[in-house]
């Protein structure tokens, strides 16, 4: 196996678990006899070592910035079990946590059913690179790494051994692995698909509520799993509201506001895609609703045309994609963030509350706060927070590996 060598000092943060080697860290790459070029394959898997020849570690090679994730800390060789029982303790976990309600026979409430989980969150359960979502009887595997890419098969077969519920697998890489990677197969398809599902009809329940989850054409995996506990905080606050459920996909707080007994529910997002799943959602969900609407429009323009109509809402939900994907576009997402909350503050009845999301990992709670406070003092409103939300225990956050802190929501009281 290749073998990687840091210089002096840069094996403490492996020594603490931290899961990546940056490539300003390696002092020098000593190939296997086996490589023909001059440089380990993208995705091989290499040994970490440190200055003083200490085994640190193996993981996966990647051109770039972080040049090695680590999979085993302290092993020279991935063990013979290692897919296995990695897939095996997350899968665990999602169980201890009662996240797994799969079975309709022994539940007479239905809001106690849910097939609906994230499996694998990359580092935060020691797999990083890989992200995994389950939906009923098929789980989605996204690939950020060109290893766990290279690995895709063993990992499915690892899923299919591990979690009883999954017969069918779905690959869907192409918007996550780096782009100019030379990958070989295909990155997106089915790599199991046993009960020969039909993509277009595909329903999964969260909380007793049923999704038609489009993977395909979808945004990520095609959900977003990240949001269930927050939605079910909707669910309580929603009765008797006018609500307007901006950003809203396929209509994830649509429903739990719908279920929680809203006087009327607003969607808008500016894919007509989603638009037209959030009413099948809807439809399939409450069959008789009148009170839905659905719209696709962009958000700045829609919060700003409903504004000159003096239209107000009780409760709004302001979930907007990640304003900043890379560090250097932090300050534009900032005032991004700050004009979309102030625009939805000041359409918020007195007494009525405001639910806003970053999804930045880029932008850490404080900064994200900061925003909010700005257009909070922007609009000269009396607001006070209510709650702190953030990603949910299927999203876990490893302690060594801070960076898997994304998610994060306030809840906020606007006089
Ligand atoms: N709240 C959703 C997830 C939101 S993801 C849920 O619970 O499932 C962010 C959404 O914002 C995407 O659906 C995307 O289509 C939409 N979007 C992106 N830019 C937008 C814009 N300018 N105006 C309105 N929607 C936008």
């Amino acid at each position: 196996m290749t073998t990687i060598y840091l210089k002096p000092h840069k094996e403490e943060s492996l020594k603490r678990f931290h899961p990546w080697v940056f490539s300003g860290a390696i002092s020098r790459v000593v190939l296997d006899a086996s490589h023909k070029a001059a440089a380990p394959e993208e995705g091989e898997l290499v040994c970490v070592r440190s200055a003083a020849n200490e085994t640190l570690g193996v993981g996966h090679w990647q051109v770039g910035s972080i040049a090695v994730r680590i999979l085993a800390f302290g092993e020279e060789t991935l063990p013979a079990d290692f897919w296995l029982s990695r897939i095996r303790a997350a899968y665990k976990m999602r169980v201890s946590l009662g996240l797994v309600r799969n079975d309709q026979s022994q539940i007479t409430n239905h809001q106690s059913l849910n097939n609906t989980f994230r499996l694998v969150h990359g580092e935060g359960d020691f797999l990083p690179g890989l992200i995994v979502d389950v939906y009923a009887e098929t789980a989605v595997i996204q690939a950020h790494s060109v290893g766990m890419h290279v690995n895709r098969k063993e990992i499915a077969q690892a899923i299919l051994d591990e979690v009883p519920q999954v017969k069918n697998i779905y690959y869907k890489s192409d918007d996550t692995l780096p782009f100019k990677a030379p990958v070989e197969g295909e990155k997106t398809g089915w790599l199991i698909n046993d009960q020969m599902v039909n993509d277009s009809e595909f329903w999964s329940i969260e909380n007793g509520l049923q999704f038609r989850i489009d993977w395909l054409r979808g945004q990520k995996t095609g959900f977003f799993i990240d949001q269930r506990e927050n939605r079910a905080l909707v669910e309580r606050y929603a009765k008797g509201k006018d609500v307007l459920n901006m950003f809203c996909y396929t209509g994830g707080f649509s429903l739990y506001a719908l279920r929680g007994g809203a006087k009327t529910v607003d969607s808008v997002d500016v894919s007509q895609k989603a638009i037209d799943l959030v009413n099948v959602n809807v439809a399939k969900n409450f069959p008789e609703a009148t009170n839905h609407t659905a719209v696709a429009a962009d958000a700045f323009e829609y919060l700003s045309a409903q504004k000159a109509q003096g239209r107000t809402y009780d409760l709004i939900i302001l979930d907007p994609p990640a304003f900043a994907k890379h560090r250097d576009a932090v300050k534009n997402a900032l005032r991004g963030y700050q004009r979309i909350n102030a625009k939805a503050i000041e359409m918020i009845r007195p007494g009525g509350i405001l639910f806003t999301f970053s999804c930045s990992q880029a932008v850490d709670k404080e900064a994200f706060r900061l925003a909010v406070f700005s257009a909070a003092a922007q609009v000269g409103r009396k607001v006070r927070i209510l709650h702190q939300l953030h990603q949910p225990q299927d999203h876990p956050i490893n302690i060594y590996h801070p960076e898997g802190e994304y998610l994060k929501g306030l809840v906020l009281y606007v006089e």
